[in-house]
């Protein structure tokens, strides 16, 4: 068992939520030469954090990478020509279908969750330093000021030409918590098209277990919030699997934690009880979105959202539950 490390390359990349299991044994393998046995591994730093493939098909990392690279120029927010950044600098556009449909997906999720999850947190994220990773504690009257852009009553969908219309002048939206989820479906789909029928991609702690390995499902384990190693484990098949945790993008001040996750109602990181939320899922859209939801909203309103979804399931550590909290 291993635990991946990160190592920055052109950005700062994130820490992995989540572990996978079979790393050495695949590069054992695969140097032993056990053709019938081999597993292919490659990874790449993209959308900001580290996208790993495995497989016993060599051709899945390529398809994996072209499908989750075409999504990142849609929809990161930190390419000045996405849809995405188009969309916040103009304040209306043209989407495609795919840009439309998943901002649609972000409302439909704002209003399952009571407006936990919000898209147009945007600009608080910028605010608190949390894009270029120069955090700050901005003042009380600009979190205010800022709280008047928030709200994704203020995305108007015009399904008839896929346009996306903000209501107010400054509205921003930040797909972070629910593209990758989605880069990852993409990914299986196009590894479906191809014949390929076993596959774990983990995007950054967005994790997909496609069939098993050889024979057995994969096994992806959580990290512990506070601490190198794990919690517990799990053995997945055609799951999809991800956490929110306050533990990798963060700064302390006056001995209090700000994590990158918001609570959209006042502007402030979340403070909700919750250090970590894994949700598994049918497919990561779902996962990724319910995540950083039910980390907004803490244990029991999380876990009420949950039961709206079927075939999900949730594990939460709670603050108290942890050392060094
Ligand atoms: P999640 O819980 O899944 O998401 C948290 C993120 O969602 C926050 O960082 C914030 O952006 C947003 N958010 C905060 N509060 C809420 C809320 N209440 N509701 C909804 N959303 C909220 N990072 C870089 O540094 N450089 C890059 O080039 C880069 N490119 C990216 C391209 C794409 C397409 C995407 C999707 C992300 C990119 N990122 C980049 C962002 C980076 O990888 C994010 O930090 C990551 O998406 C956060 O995911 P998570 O799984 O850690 O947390
Ligand atoms: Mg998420």
């Amino acid at each position: 068992m291993i635990r991946l490390r990160v190592r920055s390359t052109e950005y700062r990349v994130q820490l992995k939520s989540l572990i996978i299991f079979p790393v050495v044994c695949c590069l054992l393998s695969v140097i032993c030469g056990c053709q019938s046995r081999s597993l292919y591994k490659d990874s790449r730093v993209m959308m900001g954090t580290f996208v790993e493939v495995i497989s016993p098909d060599q051709r899945a990392a390529g398809i994996v990478f072209a499908e989750v690279k075409r999504i990142e120029n849609l929809l990161s927010k930190y390419s000045p020509d996405s849809e995405v950044s188009r969309l916040n600098k103009s304040g209306k556009l043209i989407t495609s279908p795919e840009t439309f449909y998943i901002i649609k997906k972000s409302k439909e999720f704002w209003q399952v969750s009571d407006g936990a999850f919000d898209i147009t947190v945007a600009p608080l994220v910028d605010l608190w330093g949390f894009t270029n990773k120069k955090y700050l504690m901005p003042e009380e009257a600009e979190i205010k000021n800022t709280l008047n852009l928030v709200g994704s009553d203020k995305i108007i969908l015009h399904n008839r030409d896929n346009m996306i219309e903000f209501t107010t002048l400054g509205v921003k939206i930040d797909l972070g918590a629910i593209a990758k989820g989605y880069a990852v479906d993409c990914a299986v789909n196009k590894l479906k098209q191809a014949g390929i029928k076993n596959c774990l991609i983990n995007a950054g702690g967005q994790i997909y277990c496609l069939g098993n390995k050889f024979g057995q499902p994969w096994k992806v384990a959580i990290q512990d919030p506070r601490k190198e190693g794990f919690v517990d484990y799990l053995e997945l098949k055609d799951r999809a699997i991800a956490t929110s945790g306050d533990y990798e993008q963060y700064f302390v001040q006056d001995k209090k934690r700000y994590a990158h996750i918001f609570n959209p109602k006042t502007g402030y990181p979340v403070h909700s009880g919750v250090v970590s939320v894994t949700v598994i899922a049918p497919d990561g859209l779902t996962a990724d979105a319910l995540a950083t939801a039910i980390f907004v909203l803490g244990k029991a309103k999380g876990t009420e959202l949950a039961k709206k979804f079927s075939e999900v399931k949730v594990k939460i550590i709670e603050k108290n539950n942890v050392q060094n909290n």
